[in-house]
């Protein structure tokens, strides 16, 4: 089964010659041009006003090309020069995030994966409808606050890094909230977080197949969340309200961590099932992905969060990660990445990557 994302016209002129790895200069670009710098294909940075000072500090990562413009929306006018390049975009997080997902899926360049994906992502209830139709296990959702019963965490449609995130400890803690927009109330799963870095390749003929293609795990990260991670250390939570501080999830870092091996069949289903209805839905999800878990003490994987493009963890791998050194020495994902489009030029196939 071939899925079919780019159109004639935006694969036809990247047919010959090099094609170039483009990204936003933020969120893991360093990581996606030193992977590509190190498979021998061109790189070229989107700056927002001058390129960034620190990448000066990143021989390795640095690309060959910047193009800057003074705000994302003017991205329009980069456009000629990234088709003579014969550029192919990575999105990231804060690519996505600053531009809109529905401008970033009108950009009239190739994209590396199926842009259609950014729009499920970016919408809780559609990313909900995925995932339950994926048959993964999820937290809990309660419809309304008087079906509550336990902990819950009530989440605001497209709130970035946690913002605004409600905690509640039951029913009667949530008796003063006022919603300010629409929203989710979820069961708040008690265990530990793993944030788990895919690759769908449709491409590769070897490996864990899924579709007519192969899911590679490539990392695993946790995050570390301001001031969530700390507050702990103030004791108990009324007292840490009447403290007068809101507990927040904005992500500041992130550190590598590994799963029991004996959890990793229960991975690989949640990751192949996710895929599989990728490709019913909306013809499939290309690349990295990855699945935001928490494992409870009943060693049960829940899925809280699924990020359909590369996510910032993977920064922690450059040189390879705990997995993907056995799927191929020093893999990151940046390198995968260049990788998979060396592979689909090599064999005609570029409309099955990119969008
Ligand atoms: P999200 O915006 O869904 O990625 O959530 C941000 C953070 O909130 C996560 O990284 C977790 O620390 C936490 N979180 C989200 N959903 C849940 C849940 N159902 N149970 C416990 N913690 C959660």
């Amino acid at each position: 089964m071939g899925i079919l994302l780019a159109s004639e016209e935006r694969v036809r002129p990247l047919t010959e010659g090099p094609i170039t790895v483009a990204t936003l200069c933020s969120h893991s670009s360093l990581q996606i041009f030193h992977g590509v710098k190190a498979e021998g294909l061109p790189t070229l940075g989107i700056a927002r006003g001058a390129p960034p000072r620190y990448y000066q500090a990143f021989p390795l990562a640095c690309p060959e090309e910047f193009l800057s413009v003074p705000t994302l929306a003017e991205i329009g006018t980069l456009l000629p020069r990234l088709k003579e390049t014969h550029s192919v975009l990575v999105p990231h997080g804060s690519f996505v995030e600053y531009l809109g997902a529905t401008e970033f899926a009108a950009l009239d360049v190739p994209v590396f994966g199926n842009r259609n994906v950014l729009a499920w992502e970016s919408d809780r209830r559609k990313e909900r409808e995925w995932l339950d139709g994926a048959g993964v296990p999820m937290p809990r959702r309660y419809e309304e606050i008087d079906e509550v019963d336990g902990p819950v965490i009530v989440k605001y449609y497209g709130a970035k890094g946690g913002k605004g995130f409600v905690l509640a400890k039951n029913r009667l803690a949530l008796k003063d909230f006022h919603p300010t927009g629409p929203y989710v109330i979820q069961e708040y799963v008690l265990g530990t977080r793993y944030y788990v870095h895919f690759f769908y390749s449709p491409l590769s003929e070897t490996g864990y197949r899924v579709g007519s293609g192969s899911l590679e795990l490539l990392g695993m990260d946790r995050r570390d969340e301001a001031n969530i991670d700390e507050l702990y250390k103030l004791g108990a939570q009324e007292e840490i309200l009447r403290a007068g501080i809101r507990p927040t999830f904005v992500v500041t870092g992130n550190v590598p961590v590994v799963l029991r091996e004996s959890l990793l069949p229960q991975v690989f289903d949640i990751g192949a099932r996710i895929v599989e209805r990728s490709l019913e839905l909306f013809g499939g999800m290309v690349g990295p992905f990855c699945v935001e878990g928490i494992v409870t003490e009943e060693l049960e994987f829940k899925v809280f969060e699924i990020s359909s493009r590369i996510v910032a963890g993977t920064n922690l791998f450059p040189s390879g990660s705990a997995y993907s050194d056995m799927v191929a020495p020093r893999l990151s994902m940046g390198r995968r990445i260049a990788l998979e489009l060396k592979a689909a030029q090599r064999t005609g196939r570029l409309r099955e990557v990119l969008s």
